[in-house]
């Protein structure tokens, strides 16, 4: 990854205040980064909530995406989207806009922060896959009660951060990464992200690899959270879980995040802008300092980083100085006064409490054909035309029959928000006015053409009102597709 000197050879960071208690926390990590003697500088710039109300609908300016493009590097704080104001967050659009693929989210223990865990020594990483699944913001009113949103998972995307959470199990000396998905259920794409889980682990025999379903993994983690190291898994389920663990350890208070792409990196608190503490001097700084560290060590400044995580260490074990949310807010100390404390302890070392040994990074480079899954044969047994109807099974079944007379394929099913309806299977299903009915080729080692699929979604089309067309793809022999609830 290349970046921006300034001419005294200091990295150039692109600093993005943010919204809300973003800019308070920002200049604590800022002032702490300076004072730790880190050769970094600032390019300072704006997005969120001003940059939308000024009527720009990304939320990121040009001149911000600029600097990040020259930089590499950001540190910023919360970004809001206002209420009328914009269709996507300034945050996605940062993370898609770079390519940020991974977000690391640690947790660990924190002394003085008293919690039902204290003396349980949690200490784990979350890496969140960060620009697929559901995330990818597809949505469709497919009928005007009936909405879809698509979730893409793909092996590319998969492979990126699962290599990346190994990785960073080997720079940060950890031993185990458990991959947590929702396979059982959804067979193709969170299975994609187990299957390329378990061939990956094969490169790195030194670390432990476990699969765990993500349901037990949220029991387990708030059952019995210390067995955990790093724990990778796909964006939806990471954004749950991340939170949760956040909580295992005192609160957003104390979170940090890194969100990371082979060309561009981003460090941020995992909370947002807190509206009620803006501009009040009160908030906890300690997640945008920690999200600070993070980016000294992506920076290789590993030196400057140890400090200031040993100086927040110390500061928070003598607890002479505390912030609202651990004191209470009419007693706590200001954010300033809990900087200034940390800037003191500087150069200190907490004797129980440890800081890693921390190496840099090696960021997994999959490019050219390695990014393109090519099977060696391909057909399509069928296609799944979904219509929008009010009619009863019983009655769409025929109509549907009959349409595909005189065709290559013929309708195998119809199923209803995933469970068959037709041919009846005695199922006590509540019908909505989305079906999807599934054709196959009569000729089931055929391939069907395209053509045949036009013809036929014309014959559909003539009957009843089609939103949505699937084909039915077999790759290498293995089917593209799941069955619905009660099809065999
Ligand atoms: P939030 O800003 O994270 O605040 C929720 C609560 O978390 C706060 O009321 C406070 O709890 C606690 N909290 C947050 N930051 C804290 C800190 N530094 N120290 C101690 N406690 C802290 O979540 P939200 O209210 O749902 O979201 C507000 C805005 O932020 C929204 O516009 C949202 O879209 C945006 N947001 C942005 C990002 C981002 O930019 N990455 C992330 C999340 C949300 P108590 O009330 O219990 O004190």
């Amino acid at each position: 990854m290349t970046g921006a000197y300034t001419q005294d050879r200091k990295r150039l960071v692109t600093l993005i205040p943010g919204d809300g208690v973003g800019p308070e926390c920002v200049r604590a990590a800022q002032r702490l980064i300076e004072a730790s003697g880190a050769a970094v500088a600032w390019e300072e710039r704006q997005a969120g909530a001003s940059v939308f109300r000024a009527g720009l609908a990304s939320g990121v300016p040009p001149e911000t995406i600029e600097s990040i493009r020259k930089t590499r590097v950001v540190l910023k704080g919360p970004l809001e989207t206002p209420v009328g104001f914009g269709e996507k967050s300034a945050n996605v659009t940062l993370r898609k806009l770079f390519e940020t693929y991974a977000n690391i989210r640690p947790v660990r223990e924190m002394p003085g922060v008293r919690t039902p865990y204290s003396g349980r020594n949690i200490d784990l990483v979350v890496v969140r896959e960060n620009v697929e699944d559901l995330y990818a913001g597809i949505e469709h009113m497919q009928t005007p009660g009936v909405a879809q949103c698509l979730k893409l998972i793909s092996r590319l995307g998969s492979e990126k951060v699962i290599r990346l959470a190994f990785e960073l199990a080997i720079a940060e000396g950890r031993k185990r990464v458990h991959c947590a998905t929702k396979s059982n259920i959804m067979k193709l794409t969170e299975g994609t992200f187990k299957r390329t889980f378990e061939r990956i682990a094969r490169d790195y025999p030194d670390i432990e690899a476990q699969h765990i379903i993500i349901d037990n993994c949220a029991h387990q983690l708030v059952k019995r959270p210390e067995q955990f190291d790093i724990i990778v898994t796909t964006n939806m389920n990471g954004d749950i879980i991340s939170d949760l663990t956040s909580a295992l350890i005192g609160g957003l208070g104390f979170a940090p995040s890194a969100n990371i792409g082979n060309e561009v990196a981003i460090f941020e608190a995992v909370h947002g802008s807190a509206p009620k503490y803006a501009g009040k001097n009160v908030i906890n700084p300690t997640a945008v300092i920690l999200s600070g560290v993070m980016l000294l060590r992506h920076l290789g400044e590993f030196e400057a980083a140890a400090r200031i995580e040993h100086a927040i260490l110390v500061t928070l074990e003598e607890g002479k100085v505390q912030t609202g949310d651990i004191a209470g807010y009419d007693k706590g100390a200001s954010t300033t006064a809990f900087t200034d404390m940390v800037i003191a302890n500087l150069g200190r070392t907490s004797k129980r409490w440890q800081v890693r040994d921390y190496r840099p990074i090696r960021l997994p480079q999959i490019t050219g054909a390695e990014a393109v899954v090519r099977p060696a044969q391909r057909r399509t047994l069928g296609v799944d035309i979904f219509v929008e109807s009010t009619l009863a099974p019983e009655e769409l079944g025929p109509s549907i029959e009959q349409a595909a007379e005189g065709t290559p394929v013929k309708l195998k099913m119809i199923s209803n928000r995933g469970t068959k309806v037709y041919p009846p299977t005695g199922a006590i299903t509540d019908c909505v006015d989305h079906f999807r009915c599934r054709f196959i080729l009569r000729a089931p080692d055929g391939d069907l053409s395209d053509a045949a699929i036009l013809d036929l979604l014309a014959r559909v089309g003539a009957r009843h009102r089609w939103m949505h067309v699937e084909k039915l793809p077999i790759f290498d022999g293995e089917n593209g597709f799941t069955l619905a609830q009660g099809e065999d």
